[in-house]
C-alpha cells in the first residue's frame, strides 16, 4: 500500500503526520542489519526482541541479517496503558535461551528516557554474556545513547508521543505499517 495517509483501519481515531513511511522505515532497516551482518561476521548473534513494541522491527531486521541469527523474547511493562512511563519497570515475561558466552543483540523499539534500557542491560549483563550490543529502532532527541551504550540507532525524533509499526497507544496502532504522530483527545 503506498497510500500513507489514516488508512480505513484506523479511520476512527487519533493519528497526525506520518512520521516515517513504510519505506524509509524498510532502507534503513536493510542499513542496519548490512551492519550487523558485517559486525558479526563468523558469529551467531541472539536477538532478543523487547515485546510488545520492537516485535515488527525485530522481524524485518532478522530478514536484513545475512548471518544464523537466533531470536528470543523478553517482555517488560513501563506504560501500562498511558503515554506516560510510570518510572517502574516490571519484567512480565523472561527468556528461554541462556544468554552466557552469547553474542546478545538487544532489539528495542524507542528509547525514549531510558529507563527501560537501564533496568534491561542490568539485568541481562548479569547473566554472563560474551557480549551485549543494543539496537534501537527510534531515540530521542533527548536520549544519551552514548550514555546508555547505544550501538545502533534507526532515527532520531523529537519528543511526539509516535505510533505504528509495532508501537501502541494502548495496544492500539501496532499494525500499521509506517509511524505515525499520536494525537490524543485532549490534543
Ligand atoms: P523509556 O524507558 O526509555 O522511557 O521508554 C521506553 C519504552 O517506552 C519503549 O520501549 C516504549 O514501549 C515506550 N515508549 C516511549 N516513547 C514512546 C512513544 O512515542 N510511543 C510508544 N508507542 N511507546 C513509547
Amino acid at each position: 500500500m503506498t497510500d500513507e495517509s489514516p488508512s480505513r483501519l484506523t479511520s476512527d481515531d487519533h493519528l497526525g503526520r506520518v512520521l516515517l513511511s513504510e519505506e524509509q522505515l524498510a532502507q534503513r532497516i536493510i542499513e542496519i542489519g548490512e551492519q550487523v551482518t558485517e559486525d558479526y561476521a563468523g558469529r551467531r548473534p541472539l536477538l532478543v526482541c523487547v515485546l510488545r513494541g520492537a516485535y515488527a522491527f525485530c522481524t524485518e531486521l532478522a530478514f536484513s541479517i545475512d548471518l544464523p541469527v537466533e531470536i528470543d523474547f523478553i517482555a517488560v511493562s513501563s506504560y501500562g496503558s498511558s503515554t506516560r512511563t510510570s518510572g517502574v519497570v516490571r519484567l512480565v515475561k523472561d527468556l528461554d535461551v541462556d544468554l552466557s558466552g552469547r553474542d546478545v543483540i538487544l532489539v528495542e523499539d524507542i528509547v525514549d528516557t531510558g529507563l527501560t534500557l537501564r533496568y534491561l542491560r542490568r539485568s541481562l549483563e548479569a547473566r554472563g554474556p560474551a557480549s551485549l550490543e543494543v539496537c534501537t529502532l527510534l531515540a530521542r532527541e533527548s536520549a544519551d545513547l552514548e550514555g546508555l551504550g547505544v550501538r545502533y540507532v534507526g532515527f532520531t525524533i523529537p519528543g511526539d508521543f509516535v505510533v505504528g509499526f509495532g508501537l501502541d497507544a494502548a495496544e492500539r496502532y501496532r499494525n500499521l505499517r509506517y509511524l505515525a504522530v499520536y494525537e490524543p483527545e485532549d490534543h
